[in-house]
């Protein structure tokens, strides 16, 4: 028999098994016995996951059949749970030598050396395992596992009929709930939103998976590629997401995987084995992700995710369904929820009903949350249990700010949230109109309110919120949104947009932070055990000068002709900046040999974000035209404490005395040298921590643009005088925090925090 036609022969067996008559578990056994004579094995087994977590075995040929529903193992016990557990296959010639075996005396397995298994897959998740086990030492070879692959994908088909285990089991729900609940998980895009649940339901079902005509098949696959094409163009030029930034990049590196030849072809080789075409895009898929689902690198889960979210809408195609065919038309305010979802399964949404969004999965960096950022649409990630304690229809209140969301809340709850949502409305259009009032204290004290960027969806803020201008524009976020280094235009591009929207207000570009937690997929990080501590920022920039070169002669492009400021992220020592400086300089000069236009003035800055810089600070002043203090990364060196370890989270505070007065010396000094001072982290955007910060001197302050608005109402309603008096001497207190009092002084001058 040739290669490709021992599995169309199973296959076909299969097929007529399966659609015959008898019960669902008659049916299995007909199944693991044509499987175990195909592969030339004494035993075929089926093992499926209950609820609780146990494999159970549920059919075999060749074992005892008194076992069937008797054994049971846990996930990661023996090697049929090594291989739930995994979602890898297994192929050992000599079981018994595993160091995970376990003996099932019930079984009679003794007899039978070797084992080849694979995990049965559906939606997603490992719903059972697939296993042949032979009497002789053998080790399988590459083709029978792929064999058994797809075996095993069909008979997870099989199993969705519900006729051999309870549909909601195989869901992995359990009982359901109609108390309400909370779920915990992490905010990827911020916001407040409340809705019914409607699941996302990215695939259909692939009920015909064996095909009768080869060539039909593989023409059906061109076809659908043909058309899935032509549709993600379309999608793309929809107006809201067809302006230029970095969701645009990030949709069309996904939509170059549509036209990606290698996929195609091994597609064509699933259908060549006697799959349908979608069969054959579902196998495919089901191959990657066993290889990938382990993968803890971010880009890769991206890419993973981004494979998943075309293959569904490709077999949707295949099928003859439009790409929202899938999706429940929303009727009503909405909250979708998914294990993941890619960034056009988002944009298929009515976004006048699609309220927030549930994920079991998701990442900060996933390109559903870059798009769903620019759109406002908040997101709830890692919200571990959405998928089995949700049930259709639920109400669900997303508080992605707080990190969890409501499940059936209380009509206590809900009516909090409600008016909430209410008032921030209220506020939104209140704060909009104030924006052309001036930041300025009680006594007349000018603040400066600049707003932090990074991507070009951002820009649109500054109009809105009124902002002075650009105080960070965080230029890695273009980096780590690219699948490939971007490309010298392509920095020139973006930098010259953020120019052009800007206008005369001025923009501050920080040089390349990368590294630590920022990874970008197409540099080489090693493992660090403190990466907060390591080969990140200006180290790495110093290090590989190449990429701040590149960087410097795209921004010297797009500023030409105008003002240019520049700072270096996580500058230790004054040499560091002298380096970096150096570097620009270098490129300066370069432009200028080449008789090309220069910026008419070239401003360059350091962040204190390392504790150690603030004692060489007249050093560093004598030379920068500018210091802008990062307090995210500053406060956890101060602190020595991790800003991402949830334990710490609430150790420390920022409005303690020796935050307050380490800062209070930093402006002092900036304010002798005459060099102008910035504070550019979060903590300057909340009303309190921002009042505070201007009793100790700060004139200006860069934000995120949505704290503008109650930061500027809460300084107009400040005396500037009064607080400095009375916060000063408070610098030197023994206390843990100042943060009541603040909020007393505040209370009792009716400022708004
Ligand atoms: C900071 O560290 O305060 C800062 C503004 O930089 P980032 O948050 O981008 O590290
Ligand atoms: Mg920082």
């Amino acid at each position: 028999m040739n290669r490709a036609s021992r599995p169309r022969l199973l296959l076909r067996r299969l097929h007529k098994v399966m659609g015959g008559r008898g019960s669902g578990e008659r049916r299995l056994k007909r199944v693991v016995k044509e499987i175990a004579s195909n592969l030339e094995a004494e035993v075929c087994s089926v093992y499926l996951a209950r609820a609780d977590q146990t494999l159970e075995l549920f059919a075999t040929h060749g074992l005892k059949q008194q076992a069937v529903h008797k054994t049971r193992l846990k996930v990661g016990e023996g090697l049929v749970g090594l291989i739930a557990e995994r979602g890898e296959p297994l192929n050992v010639p000599e079981a018994s030598a595993h160091p995970k075996f376990v003996y099932l005396p019930e079984t009679g397995e003794e007899i039978y050396r070797s084992l080849m298994g694979v995990p049965i897959r559906r939606g997603g998740r490992v719903v059972g395992v697939l296993v042949v086990q032979s009497a002789a030492a053998r080790t399988f070879q590459e083709e029978e596992i792929e064999v058994l692959q797809t075996v095993a994908m069909v008979l997870a088909e099989l199993l969705s009929t519900g006729d051999v285990i309870d549909r909601r089991e195989l869901e992995g729900k359990t009982e359901a709930s109609d108390e309400p609940m909370t779920l915990e998980g992490q905010k990827l895009a911020e916001g407040l939103a409340i809705g019914v649940a409607v699941f996302h339901e990215p695939k259909f079902e692939v009920t015909r998976l064996v095909a009768d005509d080869t060539a039909l098949e593989s023409r059906r696959l061109k076809s659908a590629f043909e058309r899935l094409r032509q549709q993600l163009d379309q999608m793309l030029a929809v107006a809201d997401v067809a302006t230029a930034g970095e969701h645009r990049e990030v949709l069309e590196a996904y939509k170059m995987f549509a036209y990606d030849q290698g996929w195609q072809d091994r597609i064509l080789e699933g259908i060549d084995s006697g799959l349908t075409a979608e069969a054959a895009i579902e196998r495919q898929l089901q191959e990657i992700q066993a290889r990938m689902s382990k993968t803890k690198d971010p880009y890769l889960r991206e890419r993973l995710s981004d494979l998943e979210d075309l293959s569904n809408r490709l077999i949707r195609v295949a099928m003859g369904y439009s790409g929202k065919d899938a999706h429940e038309k929303l009727t009503r305010d909405s909250i979708v929820i998914a294990r993941a979802m890619g960034p056009a399964e988002l944009l298929d949404y009515d976004r006048k009903y699609l309220r927030g969004i549930v994920l079991e999965d998701g990442s900060p960096l996933a390109h559903v949350t870059i798009v769903a950022r620019a759109l406002s649409i908040p997101i709830l990630g890692q919200a571990k249990g959405a998928l089995s304690e949700i049930e259709s229809g639920d109400t669900i209140v997303v508080d992605a700010d707080g990190n969890r969301a409501f499940v059936r809340p209380t009509p206590e709850i809900e009516e909090t949230y409600t008016s909430s949502l209410r008032h921030q409305a209220e506020l939104t259009a209140e704060y909009a109109a104030s924006r052309d009032l001036p930041a300025v204290t009680k006594d007349g004290v000018e603040i400066e309110l600049h707003m932090n960027a990074g991507l070009l969806i951002d820009l649109a803020s500054l109009e809105m919120t009124g902002a002075a201008g650009i105080g960070l524009f965080r230029t890695e976020f273009q980096f780590m949104v690219s699948t490939q280094l971007p490309r010298l235009e392509a920095q020139t591009h973006l930098y010259k947009e953020v120019l052009d929207a800007a206008g005369d207000k001025p923009v501050i570009f920080r040089t390349l932070d990368i590294g630590g937690d920022k990874r970008v997929p197409f540099l080489q990080h090693d493992e660090e055990d403190n990466p907060a501590l390591g080969w990140r920022a200006i180290r790495l920039s110093l290090e590989r000068p190449g990429l701040l070169r590149y960087q410097m002669r795209a921004l010297l492009a797009a500023a030409a002709g105008r003002q240019l400021n520049v700072m270096f992220p996580m500058v230790a020592e004054v040499s560091e900046f002298h380096q970096a400086r150096d570097i620009v300089m270098f490129e300066v000069n370069r432009v200028e040999k080449l008789g090309q236009q220069l910026p008419t003035e070239i401003n360059i800055g350091a962040m204190l974000e390392v504790p150690s810089l603030a004692w060489q600070l007249d050093a560093l002043l004598y030379e920068a035209d500018f210091l802008s203090i990062g307090t995210n990364d500053l406060m956890q060196f101060f602190f020595a404490s991790d800003r991402s370890n949830p334990r710490l989270i609430d150790r420390y505070d920022l409005l303690s005395p020796p935050v307050l007065s380490f800062l209070f010396s930093v402006v002092e000094t900036c304010d002798k040298a005459g060099v102008p001072v910035t504070l550019c982290g979060e903590m300057g955007g909340r009303p309190l921590e921002a009042m505070a910060l201007v009793g100790i001197g700060l004139r200006r302050l860069s934000i995120t643009p949505p704290s503008i608005g109650p930061v500027r109402m809460a300084l107009r309603q400040t005396n500037y005088e009064k607080l400095r008096d009375w916060l000063l001497p408070k610098l030197n207190s023994p206390v843990h925090s100042l943060r009541k009092e603040l909020k007393s002084f505040a209370e009792e001058e009716g400022i708004p925090i």
